[in-house]
């Protein structure tokens, strides 16, 4: 007899949901207090924020600087939604990795996956802006708008070429999975 194994579906919005979530659970408050001061500055061009609460909107709107002592509620929205952002781009593969490393269990991820610029390093996916000092998660790499690979890149202290090179070596021991590869 044939035994049909059903894999469940799951979105890639329920997805991140359910991944961020569990991290928050897992927060102390050094962690919860160092995610927020990490995440600042935010406004209006914040992932989502039309889709947060009056109440955050507003707390981001009024605040140059992170608030301290936010309140509990506000905090874990805050925490959450900052979390969320940062599976903004990474592959479905990566995010069912991570529903099964957190007990989950084992799902088929359905959605498409927003569109990041491509790295001019690790040519991976990776960068929300092009040519503004986003600094690409996989490789490092900061994108200053270097393009020529012998000019020398200030913020990375070193040129494009030597930088690839030195991606190139260290790639095996990356998340290459997590992020997709720019054809
Ligand atoms: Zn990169």
């Amino acid at each position: 007899m044939k035994k049909h194994i059903k894999i469940k579906q799951i979105t890639r919005l329920t997805a991140i949901k359910n991944i961020a979530e569990s991290y928050l659970d897992t927060m102390t408050i050094k962690e919860r207090d160092s995610h927020i001061l990490n995440w600042w500055p935010l406004d209006e061009s914040t992932p989502n924020f039309l889709g947060f609460s009056t109440k955050l909107q507003k707390l981001i709107l009024d605040n140059e600087e992170p608030p301290k002592n936010i309140e509990g509620s506000l905090a874990d929205e805050l925490i959450l939604a900052g979390l969320k952002s940062s599976y903004i781009g990474v592959t479905n593969d990566y995010l069912a990795e991570q529903l099964a490393e957190l007990g989950y269990g084992t799902y088929a991820i359905q959605g498409d996956i927003e569109h990041l610029n491509t790295c001019p390093c690790c040519e991976y996916r990776t960068l929300s802006t092009i040519s503004d000092y986003d600094i690409c998660e996989l490789c490092m790499w900061e994108d200053d708008g270097t393009a020529a690979p012998e000019s020398y890149s200030h913020p990375n202290h070193m040129t494009l070429s030597t930088a690839k090179k030195q991606f190139i070596e260290k790639k095996e021991n990356l998340p290459l999975n997590k992020w997709v590869k720019a054809s």
